[in-house]
C-alpha cells in the first residue's frame, strides 16, 4: 500500500506509534482531518480514559527579561502594565484553588529574576504543604535553579521549545539560543521533573516541514505533557500580522498526531486554541486532549498577563472559570478527574 493513504498511515500509527517525517507531513496536509481527529480521540480514550485533568493556572508575574518578538510580555513592551504577586497573594490564590477542588497548581511567569532561588523555594514549599501537584513555568533557568525548585518540592516543569527551526528561533528570540533551551529541557528531565513542552503553530516564517521536525523532537525527549498553541498576533509586538484563519485546525492536527505518537501522555486543550475558536478547548478534548488549565489568577491581574490579545474569560473570576469548565466537560460526557494527573506510562509493547 502506498504511504499516500491516510488509512494506512493512521493504522501504522495506532499499531506502532511511530511515523516517519513524510507520513507526518502527509497527515498535516491531508484534507481528511476528521479521520485523524476521530482516531486521536479513540487513542485518547484507550490510553488515558475519559477523565480531564484540571490544572489551576496562577500567572504570578508578567515581568520578563527576554524579548521574544511575538510575546506581549517581552521586555521592550512598554505598553504593558507590569505586576508581581507577593508570596501571601500566591498562597491565597492556591488556597482558593484548593477550595475549588483543583489537584494541580501551575505557577507561570515571565523570566523574572526578582524571584530568586530563596523566594521561589519558599513559594514552592508553601504550595506543596497544601498537597498539590505543582508545575512551574518560569522559562530558562540554570541547572542549580531547577535543582533547587525540585528539592523544594516542584513536580513538573513546562518549557515550550516554541520551534526547533534554528534560524527562525534565533530570529524570533533575540539573545536566546535554541541549544540552550534544549539543554534546559534535558536538565529538567534529568532532575526527575515531569516535563511539559510544545510549540507555537503559525509563527511567521515557520514551515510545515519544520513543524514535522518539532513533532519528532517532542517525541524524542520524550515529553510527559504537551501543549500546542496557535500563534496569535499581538499588535504591541514588532512581529507582523499574519492570517490566522487556518491555525486552529492546523494546531488541532499537530495535537492529534502527537496523541497517536505518544498515546499515554497528557495533552492540553490550550487557551490559545479557544482564543481562535469559541469551542476550541472542547473540540481539542474530542481530538486527543485530556488536560485543561483554567485560569486561577485574580481577575484584576489576569488582564495584565497579556501574552496576546483576545485572551478568553478575561473578566471572569477563578470560581466562575472552574464551574464553567466543569459544565463544558460534562456536556461532552467526560468528567473532571479526581487525582493529581501524573503521566501514567503504559507499556506500549504489551498493547
Ligand atoms: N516565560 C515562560 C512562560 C510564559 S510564556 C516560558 O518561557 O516558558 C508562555 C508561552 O506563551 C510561551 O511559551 C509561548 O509558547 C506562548 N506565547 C507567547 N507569545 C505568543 C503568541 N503571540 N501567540 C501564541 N502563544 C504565545
Amino acid at each position: 500500500m502506498s504511504i499516500n493513504n491516510i488509512k494506512f498511515i493512521l493504522n501504522k500509527a495506532i499499531q506502532s506509534h511511530i511515523l516517519c517525517e513524510k507520513e507526518i507531513l502527509y497527515l498535516i496536509q491531508s484534507k481528511e482531518s476528521k479521520k485523524l481527529f476521530d482516531i486521536a480521540n479513540k487513542v485518547r480514550l484507550k490510553y488515558v480514559g475519559n477523565g480531564v485533568h484540571l490544572r489551576a493556572l496562577i500567572e504570578f508575574s508578567n515581568y520578563c527579561k527576554q524579548n521574544c518578538l511575538y510575546c506581549g510580555l517581552r521586555s521592550d513592551n512598554f505598553k504593558i502594565i507590569r505586576y508581581r504577586l507577593k508570596l501571601k497573594e500566591i498562597i491565597n490564590l492556591a488556597n482558593k484553588a484548593k477550595y475549588y477542588g483543583y489537584k494541580t497548581i501551575v505557577l507561570q511567569s515571565g523570566e523574572d529574576n526578582y524571584y530568586d532561588i530563596k523566594k521561589m523555594s519558599k513559594i514552592i514549599s508553601e504550595i506543596k504543604k497544601l498537597d498539590f501537584a505543582l508545575t512551574l513555568s518560569l522559562g530558562e533557568k540554570t541547572f542549580e535553579e531547577y535543582k533547587a525548585y525540585r528539592v523544594a518540592g516542584a513536580d513538573r516543569y513546562l518549557l515550550k521549545i516554541e520551534t526547533t527551526d534554528e534560524i527562525l528561533y534565533h530570529k524570533l528570540n533575540p539573545g536566546m539560543n535554541l541549544k540552550n533551551r534544549m539543554n534546559c529541557i534535558e536538565n529538567i528531565k534529568k532532575l526527575g521533573f515531569e516535563i511539559g513542552s510544545g510549540i507555537i503553530v503559525g509563527l511567521p516564517g515557520q514551515t510545515l516541514k519544520s513543524i514535522v521536525k518539532d513533532i519528532i523532537y517532542l517525541k524524542s525527549i520524550p515529553v510527559d505533557m504537551v501543549g500546542i498553541g496557535p500563534f496569535i498576533y499581538n499588535p504591541d509586538t514588532p512581529i507582523k500580522n499574519i492570517n490566522s484563519k487556518n491555525l486552529f485546525e492546523l494546531s488541532l492536527k499537530i495535537m492529534a498526531i502527537l496523541r497517536l505518537l505518544m498515546p499515554d501522555i497528557n495533552i492540553a486543550a490550550t487557551t490559545a486554541m479557544e482564543t481562535l475558536n469559541n469551542r476550541g478547548r472542547i473540540i481539542a478534548l474530542q481530538s486527543g486532549a485530556n488536560v485543561i488549565m483554567p485560569n486561577a489568577t485574580k481577575a484584576i491581574y489576569k488582564k495584565y498577563y497579556k501574552i496576546y490579545p483576545g485572551k478568553i474569560c478575561i473578566d471572569e473570576s477563578p470560581v466562575h472559570c472552574r464551574i464553567c469548565i466543569e459544565n463544558k466537560i460534562k456536556s461532552i460526557k467526560r468528567y473532571v478527574s479526581n487525582d493529581k494527573g501524573y503521566h501514567c506510562k503504559v507499556n506500549l509493547l504489551s498493547q
